[in-house]
């Protein structure tokens, strides 16, 4: 058997790895779009035949995984894409999205190659491609269990519990009659503690395995008490100077987390009698699809949703879809808090918001989860006095805060207990991907101490021989 990576190699997007067994069978592990800074041109060009591939086998849904599945398709990949139930499901709101920001994105590119006289460009895949790709889903139920692919091919997805769905995939190929060959590939590995998901599972040992490296170098800081503090900005913002609280926050998760900790307070009578609004279309239907993936949820959620079906709803909690009623927020004159994407605070509608809200010291911009350097957020973080938003420059007069919230990526300590179930010396090659490499060069050394031998941080199509 073979292994050749394409993508997420030396960085953390474009998740590609193909495995070519003795047979000469081609199997996709995870199909993302290339999304950092500089590298939007490997999209172009996959760099192998998607007609040649037999399977894709899918770790969650996140577009860094799955976002290039519609071109796969759109170039020739006809076979099936296994995955989780809630994979599935996340998989066609995510894509549709990714769609329409092809869509939007090509039509800017297309306006600057105009006016240098250059031929327009497609975009990478439209919604019909993304159609198309999702009649070749095939869903797993079971997390753990055991699925005969072919005769020379088991998969069996374990709980990752990085975001709804997510899984490592556990695999076993056979050659010849007596031999069989055990793989793990990470896809990304959850932290411990969730509010809503539970821990990362228990792995089957492997003889190898392709394993994330994010936070190879990096410890998140302990958990702060995010309930205490979030409550305190509450009452400082909306109830002490009456103005209002506006948190960029990604679609999937970060939103459902933050819904989920304000339902609980106002449960237990602790928020103020004040609006919450989630502004984004993507978070409305991520929110119905978790509402429908109880069995991914963890104890402590599922004890609590037997007093409260809706961990995601409650009075006073409004979802908006329309743009009409997304610019009506902008007349508001309350107390409230807005929840809005993207959280990176560099698209989406969370940027009105800002600049509508930004110049105003009763209000604060609250920023809870990893902004790049670079961002809005960044230089909103590093205490700007002044930020261009759409081309203008706007005073800082809101208050910036900062809550540590929960991050979606194991650090170097939590991926070692994620690697317990594994005897070091039973591992034969062990590969770094999604990872800068300086947190790859780190976690390798961690990982020589803990007894793991042949490591390996491949690059960009590096091709190696697992035998
Ligand atoms: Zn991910």
């Amino acid at each position: 058997m073979k292994v050749t990576f394409y993508g997420a190699a030396r960085t953390v997007t474009g998740s590609k790895h193909i495995l070519t067994t003795i047979g000469g069978k081609k199997i996709l592990l995870d199909c993302g779009l290339f999304q950092s800074k500089g590298t939007e041109e490997l999209n172009l060009h996959f760099g192998f035949n998607p007609a040649e591939i037999n399977y894709v086998i899918l770790s969650h849904a996140h577009i860094d995984h799955s976002g290039a599945l519609p071109m796969l398709v759109k170039q020739g990949f006809s076979g099936p894409i296994y995955c989780t139930r809630a994979t599935y499901d996340l998989c066609r709101i995510m894509l549709a999205d990714s769609a329409k920001i092809q869509e939007s994105d090509i039509a800017y590119i297309n306006k600057k190659r105009a006016a240098k006289n250059l031929e327009p460009r497609e975009p990478l895949y439209s919604q019909d491609d993304v159609e198309a790709c999702m009649k070749l889903f095939r869903y797993k139920e079971k997390y753990t269990e055991w699925y005969t692919l072919d005769d020379e091919l088991e998969v069996s997805f374990t709980d990752a519990g990085h975001i709804l769905g997510s899984a490592c995939v556990n695999l076993k190929i056979r050659e010849g009659h007596d031999k069989v060959i055990h793989l793990l590939f990470s896809g990304d590995v959850g932290r411990p503690g969730d509010l809503i998901l539970r821990d990362p599972e228990k792995t089957f040992q492997a003889d190898y395995i392709i394993c994330e490296s994010t936070y190879g170098n990096r410890l998140h800081e302990p958990r702060v008490n995010t309930r205490e503090n979030l409550l305190k900005i509450v009452t400082d913002t909306c109830v002490k100077r009456k103005g209002k609280i506006i948190i960029p926050a990604f679609s999937l998760g970060r939103t459902q987390e933050l819904v989920y900790t304000l339902d609980r307070m106002r449960t237990e009578g602790l928020l103020p009698d004040i609006k919450v609004y989630v502004d984004s279309p993507l978070s409305i239907n991520a929110t119905g699809i978790m509402r429908n993936h109880p069995e991914c949820f963890n104890a402590d959620i599922l004890e609590y949703m037997k007093h409260d079906t809706d961990p995601f709803g409650f009075n006073n909690l409004m979802y908006i879809q329309n743009v009409e009623d997304s610019i009506r927020l902008n007349s508001l004159d309350e107390p409230c808090i807005i929840i809005s994407s993207s959280g990176m605070m560099e698209a989406g509608r969370i940027k009105h918001h800002i600049k509508n809200n930004i110049g105003n010291s009763k209000n604060t911009i609250l920023i809870v989860g990893f902004v790049p350097a670079n961002t809005l957020g960044d230089r909103l973080l590093k205490g700007a006095d002044e930020v261009k938003i759409f081309g203008k420059e706007y005073q800082v007069k809101a208050e910036i805060k900062e809550l540590q919230a929960f991050s979606a990526h194991a650090d170097y300590e939590e991926l070692f207990d994620w690697l317990r179930p594994q005897n070091p010396k039973k591992v034969k090659r062990f590969f770094l991907v999604h990872g800068e490499y300086d947190a790859q060069q780190a976690f390798k050394e961690r990982l020589l101490a803990h007894g793991f031998n042949n490591i390996e941080i491949p690059e960009r199509e590096d091709s190696f021989d697992l035998t």
